[in-house]
């Protein structure tokens, strides 16, 4: 579903992601730890088109993200064809990022009202659907400030997945929750994970990743330093970043 490919980013003379090789499968629920500043958030950037790589190749679902490839040579898409590939795209934030003066089912309809042109009452219908699968049936009508922040993260989650996207991108989506409020969030992203959906997830919650991932990288200064199955990496890491990183946060 993903392929990187000595994928590199710089911001100006500050080289971010040096190299980064790596491959998601369908299906699986894989997962990025790594200190921050080790570009964990630009990289599920890149795959998002919110960055542009500078150097190796970068596929989502077999196709070249951002650019068309002729020739041996890189053309960049057109903003049409950028938009229909992120459009199979969801991301959820640390911050939930909903539009404050929208209900919970009018941000979750948003994008398929807007972008997929879906007549309004069908995507009601279908938003009111994806909140009852996020445990938030009863608050379909309420607006954020009404709603805690595990709460206001599940809608974000619902949202995303109001555009049917074949690949979620999560970037440490608990982080911003005090700590009663994590578990609601992740029991969600364990039942999407159930369901099949194929999902990247930035995280430090180590528990998740040890019970859910079927995959883990370790990111350091912009390389995937390890990787293997989460509980291979983080029982028993090889290298000593990694277990110096792991002993600091396990
Ligand atoms: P992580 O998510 O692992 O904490 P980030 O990907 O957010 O790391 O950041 C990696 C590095 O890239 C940091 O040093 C950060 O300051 C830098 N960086 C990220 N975005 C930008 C930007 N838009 N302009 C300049 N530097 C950036
Ligand atoms: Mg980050």
């Amino acid at each position: 579903m993903v392929k990187a490919e000595q994928v590199c980013k710089s911001f100006g003379h500050v080289e971010v992601l040096k190299g980064i090789d790596l491959e998601v499968r369908t299906g699986e629920v894989f997962c990025i730890v790594g200190p921050s500043g080790s570009g964990k958030s630009t990289f599920l950037r890149c795959i998002n088109h919110l960055e542009k790589i500078n150097a190796g190749r970068l596929y989502v679902d077999g196709t070249l993200v951002g650019y068309r490839e002729k020739g041996g040579k890189l053309y960049e898409l057109r903003d049409r064809e950028v938009a229909a590939q992120r459009r199979d795209i969801g991301m959820v934030f640390q911050r939930f990022n909903l539009f404050p003066h929208m209900t919970a089912v009018e941000n979750v309809m948003e994008a398929p009202v807007q972008v997929k042109r879906t007549p309004r009452a069908e995507a009601r219908k279908r938003a009111t659907e994806l909140l009852d699968r996020v445990g938030l049936a009863d608050k379909v009508d309420s607006y954020p400030a009404q709603l805690s922040g595990g709460q206001q993260q599940r809608v974000a989650i619902a949202r995303a997945l109001a555009m049917d996207p074949k690949l979620m991108l999560f970037d440490e989506p608990t982080s911003a929750l005090d700590p009663e409020l994590v578990g609601e969030v992740l029991d969600v992203m364990k039942a999407l994970a159930r369901d099949g959906m194929t999902m990247v997830v930035v995280t430090h919650e180590m528990g998740f990743a040890r019970e859910v991932g079927d995959s883990l990288v370790f990111m350091d200064g912009g390389v995937v330093v390890e990787s293997g199955n989460p509980k291979d990496v983080l029982g028993n890491p090889q290298h000593e970043r990694t277990k110096s990183f792991l002993s600091k946060v396990l």
